[in-house]
């Protein structure tokens, strides 16, 4: 197999492009894809301020490293859920990149905000661990920007997270979430900070390798809640269907995003307020995340760690 821009040996073949690739031009072919999807779907502004919700995995601690190489300045934030063995891991790694970026991270650890785990905050608010998760995450993501002054914040969603997310939202009519476009390019209306996903168009096999190649240093285990979850199925039978017919999970996510670009969707004239309790933007007068901390008695005080390598450069 010979890489098709130099002739070299090929390291890795790009079936839905029919393309191999070796090491360099694989690397460059895969940044070279983050810079047009931010150009082209017009992600980031001159004067926005990013900053990157990493995991500690693959693709989070590759798109800090792509977007700091590309010249998009972003600093990181880290949410500790206080997952034994798992978040103590998986921060040691975003503080290696951190160090190696010199960028500063902002560490939320909810053991010290709301004096629990995030299992333990499940159980007390009556939800699985995945939807309290997701529900913390939303608030903190926004609320570190709002308190430390940023307006995009970058999540590693690749391809793959959301193929399968758009597969679940179809298989079961999910409409407040379909017509929105906000899965992929998540425009939220004013007040809040813009969420963006630069490897939407980049599959976690792409990912994988180009952390391998680049030398990133990632958590290789999976959070333990997420065993089970229906998005692994999805992912499964997706890749089922690419290895039949390369390049169907291209295929099927930009032609969402171009039937749902076409979508008028009903604007929620509510008048927008900010919570009583905490300034964060919302259409009642309590935000979602204070009016469930408060329903089921948690307390807590939500601020963050910030971790920057001594000789941090700013800009
Ligand atoms: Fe949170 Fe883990 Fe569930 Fe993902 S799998 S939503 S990180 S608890
Ligand atoms: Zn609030």
């Amino acid at each position: 197999m010979k890489c098709k821009v130099c002739g070299g040996k090929a390291v890795i073949s790009l079936r839905a492009y029919n393309i191999a690739l070796c090491a360099n031009d694989f690397v460059s072919f895969l940044e070279n894809r983050v810079f047009k999807t931010i150009k082209k779907y017009r992600l980031i502004d001159d004067n926005d301020k990013l900053i990157i919700a990493v995991s500690g995995g693959k693709d989070s601690l590759s798109l800090w490293y792509i977007l700091n190489k590309l010249g998009f300045n972003a600093d990181g934030m880290y949410i500790d859920l206080g997952i034994e063995g798992y978040s103590a891991l998986s921060l040691e790694k975003v503080k290696k990149m951190s160090d190696i970026l010199k960028r500063p991270v902002y560490i939320f650890h909810l053991n010290n905000a709301l004096g629990k785990d995030i299992e333990a905050i499940s159980k007390k608010i009556k939800r699985t661990t995945c939807s309290a998760c997701g529900m913390i995450k939303r608030y903190i993501m926004n609320r570190v920007c709002l308190d430390k002054n940023y307006n995009v914040i970058i999540t590693g969603h690749n391809l793959d997270d959301e193929t399968s997310a758009l597969m679940g939202n179809l298989l079961y009519w999910k409409e407040e979430y379909l017509w929105k476009k906000g899965m992929v390019l998540n425009e939220e209306e004013g007040h809040l900070s813009k969420k963006i996903k630069p490897l939407f168009l980049c599959s976690e096999r792409e990912m994988a390798a180009y952390a391998v190649l680049c030398g990133i240093d990632y958590i290789y285990d999976e959070c333990p809640f997420s065993i089970g979850a229906k998005s692994l199925i999805y992912k499964e039978i997706l890749n089922r269907i690419e290895d039949n017919s390369p390049g169907t999970k291209l295929q099927f996510l930009k032609g969402y995003l171009k039937f749902a670009s076409q979508t008028k969707v009903e604007k929620n004239h509510k008048e927008m307020n900010y919570c009583i309790n905490c300034g964060y933007p919302t259409r009642s007068d309590k935000c979602n995340f204070c009016r469930i901390m408060d329903k089921y008695g948690i307390k807590g005080n939500i601020v963050f760690e910030e971790y920057r390598n001594t000789d941090e450069v700013s800009g």
